[in-house]
């Protein structure tokens, strides 16, 4: 599909480039065959007056200038060959560095599309099964009909879960899409994100605490909690039962930074560059511990920071925890003391 494109693509550049070229030659040439006519004549004339005038002007024209003339059109003509293969080796290289964007993003897309199907079929085949399962046995009570729909729900969350996510990162990575800024304060930021994180940390015994300075940053709110809803998520579900999580804010001259750390299964130097690609999700949480996720939080949560235009750090070390800290832009902010 794309040796096609390509192969159009220098087709348009070249056509373009061709046609410059030839109403160029052809201005080349006008201009060019005026000015010979002009000089060539009256060297004729003058040589011909010295000659006692034997050659008539019409005879002048056709001998002297007629050829003069052939020979600028075939230069020309040369030298438009020449542009012609010149052009065209050109024209395909730049096609092919125009549409390697198009092709990566295009393939990402297919991958993404084949994740997310994946992804689907399991809580579906898992409810096919049940069901199938349920309807195969012919003494099925209504004990057994009441945990398999209980079952059924729980894939069914799941789903609802992953088309969230889905969702949510498609809303922060299409280009249209208008973030709107305000004043907000790191606080606040961090006050809402503790009280959505709450039911999962008292599930697991994690206690979350935060500690630093505030500063007011320009950015969206309900966004940023978001960020910092994933890094909790992240740090109470990777961390082991009754263990503390710290949330640290500050600033210095050019930026705001929030902080999550945890003292969990932390990652392995290895895998660190992978964590923010979409539905990569570390060995070492899909099977050793089996811990339930998407791996599509941290592609959420560099999504919003991209539109912010901060940066997400990780320092993790294997069996001792991990620190993701989020730096924000100070421009246009205050700093809270
Ligand atoms: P999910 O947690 O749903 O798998 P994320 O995108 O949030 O997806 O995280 C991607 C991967 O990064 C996780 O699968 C995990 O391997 C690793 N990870 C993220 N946060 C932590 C953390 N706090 N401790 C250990 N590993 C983490």
């Amino acid at each position: 599909m794309f040796t096609k494109a390509r192969l159009k693509l220098t087709g348009w550049y070249l056509l373009i480039i061709m046609v410059i070229s030839a109403l160029f030659s052809l201005g080349v040439y006008r201009q060019s065959t005026l000015e010979l006519d002009r000089g060539l004549r009256s060297q004729a004339l003058r040589l011909n007056r010295s000659f006692g005038g034997q050659l008539s002007p019409r005879m002048l024209d056709t001998v002297v200038i007629e050829e003069s003339r052939r020979n600028i059109a075939s230069q020309l003509i040369f030298i438009n060959i020449g542009i012609f293969i010149f052009s065209g080796f050109a024209a395909y290289f730049l096609a092919g560095k125009t549409l390697k964007p198009i092709e990566f993003a295009l393939d990402e897309q297919k991958r993404f599309i084949c994740d997310a199907s994946h992804e689907l079929r399991t809580p579906l085949t898992a409810i096919k099964t049940e069901i199938e399962v349920g309807l195969r046995d012919k003494k099925f009570d209504i004990k057994q009909a009441r945990s398999l729909l209980k079952s059924n729900l729980e894939e069914i969350d799941k789903m609802q879960a992953l088309s969230n996510y889905l969702l949510t990162l498609n809303r922060y990575d299409s280009v249209n899409y208008k973030i709107n800024f305000t004043r907000v304060k790191l606080s606040e930021i961090i006050s809402k994100a503790l009280a959505g994180t709450k039911e999962s940390a008292n599930k697991k015994g994690v206690k979350i605490s935060h500690k630093g300075e505030d500063a007011v940053i320009m950015g969206n709110s309900i966004s940023l909690t978001e960020v910092v809803i994933i890094f909790i998520d992240n740090a109470i579900k990777y961390s082991h039962n009754k263990n503390s999580v710290t949330i640290k804010t500050g600033f210095d001259r050019k930026n705001a930074y929030i902080s999550v750390s945890d003292f969990g299964i932390g990652i392995k130097a290895s895998d660190i560059p992978y964590i923010f690609n979409r539905f990569y999700r570390a060995d070492s949480s899909r099977s050793k511990v089996n811990i339930e996720g998407y791996g599509l939080g941290l592609s959420i949560a560099k999504s919003i920071i991209d539109l912010h235009h901060g940066k997400i750090h990780v320092e993790s070390i294997p069996n001792e925890g991990s620190t993701f800290t989020v730096s924000l832009p100070l421009k246009q902010s205050t700093k809270l003391v």
